[in-house]
């Protein structure tokens, strides 16, 4: 920490408390006068600095950049080491000597002010999102370097997106199994850019597989067309203007693109995971909608836009098109953008069988929605003692009602019905009654907006239907897939919900599978290398993941209140968690400002804080039955078709039939079920960064950046790689390096080899100190310190052959 001199009380006492004197002793011995360390900062986190002495207290004094004189005292935290800090391989991180947090901030800073936006991280690719276009990093010469490289030089090669999709698919054709390519980051860090990438490379790649002269077979030239033309499309309808992205994926989405036999892309599957349906009904400030909305609204012709209700008549008050949820932000709403985006997304429908009918029959359906949305009920009725009425007076709200009927092909009597009152069902004794009770206000309007996010969900899950049935290939067909995750990444807000409860989940789930693999992937090669290895230290988030989804954990505990079905009490929940889960040293007790009830969870990316007000009704997403029953009785086949058979809201794997599916469990399951796919291919992993919330060319933000290493795990592979052996060096660099400590020539040995084995077996004392820097000398001491790594672990994993 750099403090002034006042601050430092407070950290003296810290320092105390937790290391000894002998021990803050020896600590303090390296930290010798002209050694170069990282110190940590405010805005840029970690700045250079030099020792310039020590203190008995225990402080450290250091002057931060060069030629500066400003003087600060250091206390607290120990300065790490900036080591050679020379970056002889800067392309990748677990080059670093020494390997630690700020050296992997530093050398991703300086990578990204060379225009260079790819760095590799051990088995993990770095991406930081340049916010401009960069037409010769995705050039069709850049895909051809790498498709043409042989397999052993691929790493050879500068690290890019095309480098991972290289090894996925030189693996898959060398008949080496199914391969997953994890991309994973914050909102608008680029990971629908990458996925599209990866996607077309790999598009490209196999259909160049084919030998000179032969032609392509048209059923795959069409193919890999729809597997493209399925991105405008979930874009169009799951992709929304936010605060953090103008193109923001609202789902998560897991895609198996597969090969045959000759590696050749004969189909491929999607898989979507909780869409946004509150965005429907709901945009937060300087938000939007989803885009197929606004396409709508400015793509169509005036003589469609007659027939979808959408105005156009001469006659006609514009103010009464005006739509209450399609809200306009002036940086984002472009009407010549959605005009052509939508001929495209119109295109791609065509191209994936949905014809012009059906097409009309989803605008139709969207139009409905938007005009629910300009329905509204008369309170004043309420006040006076007598049920809520749909507005008579607003011409706009009347309108929108005959609209919405005639679009759904449903009667008004009903419709206002189903919004206004509730059906109760009593059953004293044996004998079932069932009456109808008056809605209030608010009651009508959650209504009428469950209604809307039923309509629009069920369209959305239809749409993935279509598309996976007009992509996929015959299963006699494939042989293998290469999966490509596009998920949300962890989100820590000022107010923390369910949603962020189970895209966290999601991360914690995605976190365990990598730091598995990644000590696999380590493990195995320190047996190639023959270099003994014990772990001591096994890092694992499984106790958090019980915490979450266990058989007593937050999920279960949440779920028994759906099931209770009783007036839902946050506070009375919240007790319940803590004194259930209490023990856990993942969760903690935390009142929000305002005094909400609220459970803290400590993720391995950060500690958050999820409110639990209106959880338990999130997690029981409730459809009333009667707005069911009007929906399947619709006279419009397609819109009674959406909730057809799937009415039954039953969990099916309980035979019972009784326990109602949460969200939460559903969620479970279909992550459950991604995980064990994962498990069956080897996977490859991309890190998206987003260099500055503006989303601005040019502009790294040090402090973002840095949150991001961390909650995406780079940071914590730094971490667990500094457990074992964080420095790699080849024989000759290391002898270039440290052949100058040797104290006579005779001592070089014939082969680089046996040199670096002489000179590690050098003790202190035959350093010759005397001609070295002190830099070089502790750095000498660090690498015999290096060379013994903890204790033998018990947890020694068995090698497990792919
Ligand atoms: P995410 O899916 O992570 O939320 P996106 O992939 O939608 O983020 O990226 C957000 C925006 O950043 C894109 O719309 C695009 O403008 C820009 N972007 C992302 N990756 C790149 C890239 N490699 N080159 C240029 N621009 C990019
Ligand atoms: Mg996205």
């Amino acid at each position: 920490n750099v403090a002034d001199g006042q601050n430092n009380d407070r950290k003296q006492g810290k320092l105390d408390a937790n290391i000894s004197h002998e021990e803050s002793d020896a600590a303090l011995k390296k930290y010798e006068k002209g050694l170069d360390v990282w110190v940590q900062d405010d805005t840029l986190v970690w700045v250079q600095a030099t020792v310039v002495g020590t203190m008995k207290d225990g402080r450290i004094i250091v002057r931060v950049g060069p030629g500066q004189d400003s003087v600060v005292w250091v206390k607290g935290d120990y300065p790490q080491l900036c080591g050679e800090n020379n970056f002889v391989d800067t392309e990748d991180l677990t080059r670093l000597n020494p390997l630690t947090e700020p050296a992997v901030l530093h050398c991703i800073h300086e990578r990204y002010k060379q225009g260079e936006y790819y760095t590799t991280a051990g088995i993990t690719l770095v991406a930081v999102n340049p916010f401009s276009t960069v037409p010769s990093l995705y050039s069709q010469a850049k895909i051809q370097l790498y498709s043409s490289a042989l397999p052993q030089d691929i790493k050879d090669l500068p690290p890019h997106v095309f480098a991972v999709a290289q090894q996925a698919f030189g693996n898959l054709s060398r008949g080496l199994g199914s391969q997953a390519i994890i991309v994973s980051g914050e909102s608008g860090a680029g990971k629908t850019w990458t996925a599209r990438c990866l996607m077309r490379y790999l598009a490209t790649t196999s259909a160049g597989k084919r030998l000179p002269g032969q032609r392509t077979p048209t059923s795959i030239v069409k193919i890999e067309k729809r597997i493209l033309d399925s991105n405008p499309i979930l874009e169009a309808f799951g992709n929304a203007g936010t605060v953090r992205n103008h193109n923001s994926s609202r789902f998560g989405k897991f895609i198996q693109l597969q090969f045959n036999r000759s590696c050749h892309l004969v189909g491929a599957s999607i898989q979507t995971y909780l869409l946004e349906k509150t965005r429907v009904v709901h945009q937060a400030q300087r938000e939007r909608n989803y885009h197929i909305f606004y396409q709508l609204y400015h793509g169509i012709s005036d003589e469609e836009r007659e027939l979808l209700g959408l105005g156009g008549g001469e006659e006609e008050e514009e103010e009464e098109y005006q739509f209450e949820w399609l809200p306009t932000d002036d940086s984002q709403n472009d009407s010549d953008e959605d005009w052509s985006s939508f001929a495209i997304t119109r295109q791609a429908m065509t191209s994936l069988g949905i014809g012009k009918c059906q097409q009309q029959e989803i605008f139709m359906l969207l139009s409905a929605i938007l005009h629910l949305g300009n329905i509204v009920f008369n309170s004043e009725a309420h006040d006076d003692g007598c049920p809520c009425t749909i507005e008579e007076d607003s011409q706009r709200c009347q309108r929108s009602l005959r609209t919405v009927c005639s679009l759904l092909g449903v009667d008004e009597d009903a419709l206002g019905r189903c919004l206004t009152y509730r059906r109760i069902t009593a059953a004293p004794g044996r004998r079932k009654s069932v009456f109808m009770k008056p809605c209030k206000p608010a009651e009508c309007l959650a209504r009428r907006d469950c209604l809307a996010k039923l309509l629009y969900a069920r369209l959305f899950d239809w749409i993935v239907d279509i598309i996976n049935k007009n992509i996929c290939g015959e299963q006699v067909e494939w042989k293998s897939f290469i999966g490509l995750l596009d998920v949300y990444g962890f989100e820590s807000f000022p107010d923390n919900s369910l949603e962020q409860l189970c895209i966290n989940y999601a991360n914690e789930k995605l976190q365990q599978h990598f730091v598995h693999h990644f000590l696999r992937a380590q493990q195995e090669e320190y047996e190639e290398e023959m270099i003994p290895w014990n772990y001591c230290q096994f890092v694992d988030n499984r106790d958090c993941l019980e915490l979450i989804e266990g058989k007593i954990s937050v999920f279960a505990l949440v779920n028994e209140e759906c099931r209770l079905n009783r007036p839902s009490d946050s506070l009375q929940l919240a007790d319940r968690i803590h004194s259930t889960l209490g023990a856990s040293r993942h969760i903690s007790r935390r009142k929000s400002i305002q005094g909400q009830a609220a459970f803290t969870v400590h993720h391995y990316a950060d500690r958050v804080s999820y409110q639990l007000d209106g959880f338990v009704e999130k997690n029981k997403d409730a459809v009333p039955e009667e707005l069911m029953e009007l929906i399947s009785q619709s006279g419009n086949k397609f819109v009674s078709s959406l909730v057809g058979g799937m009415a039954v809201t039953e969990d099916p794997s309980t035979k019972k039939g009784r326990t109602a599916r949460t969200v939460v469990s559903k969620f479970k399951a279909s992550l459950d079920k991604l995980m064990q796919t994962l498990e069956s291919t080897s996977p490859h992993y991309i890190r998206c960064i987003k260099p500055n919330i503006q989303s601005r060319p040019g502009v790294f933000d040090r402090k973002h950046v840095e949150s991001q290493l961390q909650a995406c795990g780079v940071l914590e592979t730094v971490n667990i790689s500094r457990l074992s052996y964080p420095c790699r060096l080849a024989y000759p660099a290391f002898l270039e390096r440290y052949g100058i400590i040797m104290r006579t020539a005779a001592d070089q040995a014939t082969s680089s080899r046996s040199s670096v084995s002489s000179l590690s077996s050098l003790s202190d004392e035959n350093l010759d100190t005397e001609n070295m820097d002190p830099q070089e000398i502790l750095l000498r001491r660090n690498l015999a310190a290096g060379g013994t790594p903890g204790t033998p672990g018990k947890r020694r994993r068995r090698r497990t052959a792919r």
